[in-house]
């Protein structure tokens, strides 16, 4: 039976790693995949997904207004595909996250969503809470803070290493890291969020 999947971490857990490798796996297996990731900007044309330790695939891009059902109808038009992996799919609208819902149920092909769970102000991002929501199932992606325990939390920095607590969820082309964080670590960076 066909499922909808939400692989959820916070930064730098190696997500697109794991999404590469299991794409790489069906491809290797003669299944093709449709790989989708969020388009972040008006950079038109085709995506990629790349990881941290140097392997990529190209990728279809999704923007807010887009109609995943529509394109992954498309996609299976052109030719049989084994299942559909979403990058970013912290990135999703509601709405989009339903259209993945009816992929998988009316075309009956696997959707493997990968994305962050929370922001860097520990609030969920609207696709990561409609996944959590409607997924069959949920997989944590897990990786340590600084101190050795999970690390469930991210924390937004400026160039000299500062916690930043305001702005917006996304910030796109600026020259800020993030550290992914247990969470006694993330209130010792930024406090209570019920503390502001
Ligand atoms: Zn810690």
């Amino acid at each position: 039976m066909a499922k909808l999947y939400f692989n959820y971490s916070t930064m730098n857990a190696g997500k697109s790693t794991i999404l590469l490798q299991a794409s790489h796996n069906y491809r290797e297996n003669n299944m093709d995949t449709y790989l989708l990731t969020a388009q972040l900007d008006d950079r038109a044309g085709t995506g990629r997904i790349a990881s941290r330790i140097g392997i990529g695939a190209e990728a279809d891009m999704f923007s807010p207004t887009d109609d995943l059902f529509e394109m992954v109808s498309a996609r299976v038009e052109q030719g049989k595909i084994a299942c559909v992996f979403v990058d970013e799919a912290q990135f999703l609208s509601s709405e989009q996250v339903w259209q993945l819902a009816r992929a998988v149920d009316d075309l009956k092909l696997p959707v493997l969503c990968y994305g962050l769970r929370v922001d860097f102000q520990g609030q969920l991002f609207p696709g990561s809470a409609a996944l959590l929501a409607l997924a069959d199932e949920m997989r944590e992606v897990r990786t340590i803070c600084r101190c050795g325990r999970k690390a469930t939390m991210v924390i937004r920095q400026d160039e000299d290493g500062n916690a930043i607590t305001q702005g917006e969820q996304v910030q796109i082309g600026g020259n800020e890291t993030y550290v992914s964080l247990c969470r006694r670590h993330w209130r010792e960076s930024v406090g209570d969020l019920s503390a502001r």
